[in-house]
């Protein structure tokens, strides 16, 4: 049987880079745009990466998914030293499982294509603009907040989706 197309999101969904990230970004002082920005280009990824960790065993949760789904990684990234570090780690925790890195002026919906796909991401913009162009947006949220789209706490909530859209 074909495998439905499932895209996940890294940082937020996979590694807990973003709470890790807020953190320093608090200790540091860093409060405006361009100084948020800068972080992110400059940080070591390679240790972000180490120090923020899985969120809720995430690596285990996606190989036994890819029994179930045709999985790849769409991350957004804003350096090539951000996606050498992802690329590094995914290919040592989850081999055979491609990432694609997004540079930020992109669109993710505009790197793939979406139509009949799942992408589950915690940027509401990203799923909005997945839905629009006939993709199947799932939020993640480890608070479980509500919002308009189908929302999971936890990964393994995507075996019990029924997605009504047919495989192409
Ligand atoms: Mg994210």
């Amino acid at each position: 049987m074909q495998k439905r197309k499932l895209y996940l999101d890294c940082d937020g969904v996979i590694l807990d880079t973003i709470r890790k990230s807020y953190e320093i970004i608090e200790n540091q002082n860093l409060t405006t745009r361009d100084e948020i920005k800068f972080f992110y280009e400059k940080i070591n990824w390679n240790e972000l990466i180490i120090k923020s960790g899985e969120i809720d065993h995430s690596i285990s949760k996606i190989r036994k998914l890819s029994n179930f789904f045709d999985i790849e990684i769409l991350t957004h990234v804003h350096s090539e030293v951000e996606a050498k570090a992802k690329f590094d780690y995914f290919a040592k925790e989850l081999p055979g499982i491609n990432v694609i890195s997004v540079p930020k002026s992109i669109d993710k919906c505009d790197m793939v294509d979406p139509n009949g796909a799942i992408l589950v991401d915690d940027f509401i913009t990203n799923l909005e603009k997945w839905k629009k162009k006939g993709g199947i947006p799932i939020k993640f949220s480890d608070s479980g907040k509500k919002c308009d789209f189908t929302t999971i706490t936890d990964l393994t909530q995507l075996l019990e989706i029924d997605f009504a859209i047919k495989l192409k």
